[in-house]
């Protein structure tokens, strides 16, 4: 039995998952954690040591190298690689599809778990990622699976990495976004799906604010 409160949601790339969260997770004093950007710091240190995408499972003998690091500060999270910030660095679009295939790797996701899960033990949070309900939380109180067409999921990603200044072109998000959906649905540990008591909320065509009070309101009623 956990005494904390545990809010998991899962969804597909870009669905909002994290901005969401994050916004919530401040409203209800709750920390919010990013299992996504665990798997891209993996990714990222996959990546650094010159593992080709298509040889994620190389990372394997490195696992025990990989220090992870999360501190939270008032103006948001950082995450930290063997003392190195790469809160930006995670972000990149190249990393996206690292993180997608080292997290198919089941000595990925068995380093993972632990951290995951201790999380939850200790605090009231909102964990976000793709198998949160299912496999790291299956007690979570509330359990969402948040969702959007892949086309409106492309396109918010795209304004976001346009945002920041990196150079893509929406076909090639949207390319990346259908990929990473197979990816993370057809791998054969933890894939991508709704736990069977999880609320599917979709905020297909929905403004942002929209997206969060729908998604507040879901949670704030079944707190109660
Ligand atoms: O959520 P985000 O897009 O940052 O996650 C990066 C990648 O990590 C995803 O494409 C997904 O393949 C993987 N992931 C996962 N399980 C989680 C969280 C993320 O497999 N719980």
């Amino acid at each position: 039995m956990n005494k904390f409160i545990n809010i998991a949601i899962d969804g597909p790339s870009g669905a909002g998952k994290s901005t969401i969260s994050k916004i919530i997770a401040k409203k209800l004093g709750f920390v919010y954690i990013d299992t996504g950007a665990m798997y891209r710091m993996v990714g990222l240190y996959a990546f650094e040591k010159g593992i080709k995408l298509e040889e994620c499972e190389k990372v394997v003998p490195y696992l025990n190298e990989i220090q992870l690091d999360i501190r939270f500060f008032e103006e948001g999270q950082k995450f930290y690689l063997n003392g190195k910030d790469v809160t930006t660095d995670i972000r990149q679009n190249e990393i996206s599809m690292y993180a997608s295939k080292t997290s198919a790797v089941k000595e990925v996701r068995q380093f993972l778990f632990d951290m995951q899960r201790k999380f939850a033990k200790e605090n009231n949070c909102i964990m976000d990622g793709r198998d949160i309900g299912t496999v790291i939380l299956p007690w979570a109180d509330i359990k969402i699976f948040l969702t959007a067409s892949v086309e409106d999921r492309a396109e918010r990603r795209y304004k976001e990495l346009i945002e920041k200044g990196q150079d893509v072109t929406f076909e090639q998000i949207l390319e990346d976004v259908k990929k990473r959906d197979y990816n993370d649905t057809h791998r054969d540990i933890a894939p991508l799906k709704p736990a069977d008591d999880a609320i599917i909320v979709d905020t297909t065509g929905n403004t942002f604010e929209k997206s969060i009070q729908v998604l507040e309101n879901v949670i704030r009623e079944n707190m109660k």
